[in-house]
């Protein structure tokens, strides 16, 4: 049997339309691969039966000489945190465990619609809270990447760390995940994968499990921008069942791809060259640079002056609107119940919840509730928006001089699994590169730059415009083309 697990999305489609191997092999030879990985821990729930199906069907439609869709028999792992009809959808928390949704979300029906298998659930950090997939009630994910000279295992970073382990270890040829502020580029940078989280509004949040409803996003992970392009395709599109959806055309972004920078001019933020960013971190930046250069892009420096308050204000605005909510969750409409003897309403809910959610979720969920207390709203929620505010006129300025920003995805590549449960604030630091996007909206996307002395990938983050996908694209193309980046994890479990 062909081991068809080295294939992107691109080869796959093109090689099932081309009839020149079935959709089923390509299934089946993933579902082995899944099977075989259950070391990683990257899915919650598997779902061979349905990568299977959806296969025949492509395979079906193909020997009716029907016309097939952009992913038409590429499997892909579903980030257990959109709503799949008949299929458990978690969150990775205990208090959705076993909650079978009766209904699809709008991104994963699409992809559905456009030919693409489910091979399972993916991991993630509970609710999406998290930077390296150690929140999860279902244990931790591990990245098949390991440092040299060690056996330790280390974090595939988070929250979509089920779907950055899962594309790397090639169990999957790409997986959907979801960025709040960070939860797609981070854990794509940490495991050497592509991702991008598209502008707000581009995808739909309809079935997909909130967490910070201002900021969800969901995006492509897979290991080409090619393929991110294509994937992406799939799963953008107004939805009217969003109401904060955007009512615009989806432009052919893979037809689009062109990596020749002339006449671009590329922003390098000076406030990004922080403290405590790894000097191979900012290496990798400054050959980013260079590649872009050579694309034939002008490099500016350019200021986004609200930086350092982006991370503080994100800490502030994601726990307000995750308490919110997360307030659904009583044990009254989905999954746990803990009822105890005798027990009235309210101790119903003090119990579910208490027993339901996980601890960084109740810190996030007593954080929220305080900041938009009486009394503290004005000063920290208020505050915060008004930072929100800054930060999005430092872009819109910023965007006056350049066309893209370049910029590292993460200050530091990954950590061992266990290293920062005690430290919350480094941990919440992974992001500082990655939320003032999210804060104004903006597509930014991972590439994978190179590898550290020690054998670790380290990305590079391309912010666009508004709507400009392609020219972030189009950048991570020029990007990808040069660094040459080939390292793949030795394969352990
Ligand atoms: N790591 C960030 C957090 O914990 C971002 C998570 C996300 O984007 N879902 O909030």
């Amino acid at each position: 049997m062909t081991d068809f697990t080295n294939f992107g999305v691109r080869e796959i489609r093109d090689g099932v339309a081309a009839g020149d191997f079935s959709a089923r092999e390509v299934a089946e030879s993933f579902n082995t691969a899944v099977e075989a990985a259950s070391e990683l821990n990257a899915f919650i729930v598997t779902t061979p039966e349905k990568a299977l199906e959806a296969a025949d069907a492509v395979d079906a439609a193909r020997a009716k000489g029907e016309v097939l869709g952009s992913m038409a028999g590429v499997p892909i792992g579903m980030k257990d945190l959109f709503a799949t009809d008949g299929v458990q959808t978690t969150a990775a928390s205990h208090i959705l465990e076993g909650f079978i949704p009766r209904y699809e979300s709008t991104v994963s029906a699409k992809l559905w619609e456009a030919g693409c298998g489910m091979l399972g659930k993916l991991n993630l950090d509970q609710f999406a809270m998290g930077s390296s997939n150690e929140t999860s009630y279902f244990g931790n994910v591990a990245s098949p990447w390991r440092k040299e000279g060690t056996n330790a295992a280390m974090s595939p970073g988070g929250s979509s760390g089920g779907s950055s382990a899962a594309v790397a270890a090639r169990i999957a040829p790409a997986a959907t995940g979801t960025d709040t502020g960070g939860s797609i580029r981070q854990p794509a940078a940490f495991t050497g994968i592509c991702g991008i989280k598209p502008t707000y509004g581009r995808c739909s949040r309809w079935g997909v499990v909130a967490f910070a409803s201002s900021l969800d996003q969901a995006g492509p992970m897979a290991r080409s921008v090619e393929d991110c392009a294509i994937m992406l395709g799939a799963m953008a599109g107004f939805d009217p069942k969003d109401s904060t959806s955007l009512d615009a055309p989806v432009p052919d972004w893979f037809g689009g791809l062109d990596a020749d920078m002339r006449g671009k001019r590329v922003g390098i933020p000076k406030e990004y060259r922080m403290e405590g960013t790894d000097q191979a971190i900012l290496d990798s930046w400054d050959k980013g640079a260079e590649w872009l250069r050579d694309a034939g892009a002008e490099i500016v420096e350019v200021s986004l002056p609200h930086t350092k308050y982006a991370l503080p204000a994100y800490y502030i605005v994601a726990p307000a609107e995750a308490s919110s909510n997360l307030a659904r969750y009583d044990g009254v409409r989905y999954g746990l119940r803990d009822l105890p003897e005798g027990a009235g309403l309210q101790d119903m809910y003090a119990a579910t919840r208490a027993a339901g959610f996980g601890d960084e979720v109740k810190r996030r969920v007593m954080l929220g509730t305080y900041v938009l207390s009486a009394g503290f709203y004005d000063a920290y929620y208020t505050q915060a928006m008004k930072v929100r505010t800054l930060v999005q006129r430092d872009f819109d300025a910023a965007f006056e001089q350049c066309d893209v920003i370049l910029a590292p995805t993460t200050p530091t590549p990954s950590f061992p699994l266990n290293s920062l449960n005690d430290d919350p604030l480094t941990m919440y630091l992974n992001d500082v590169f990655a939320v003032p996007a999210s804060l104004a909206g903006l597509p930014a996307m991972s590439v994978p730059a190179t590898v550290t002395e020690d054998g670790l990938p380290l990305g590079l983050q391309i912010v666009g415009r508004a709507m400009d996908e392609q020219g972030v694209l189009n950048a991570g193309l020029a990007i990808e083309q040069r660094a040459g980046f080939t390292a793949k994890p030795e394969k352990w479990w």
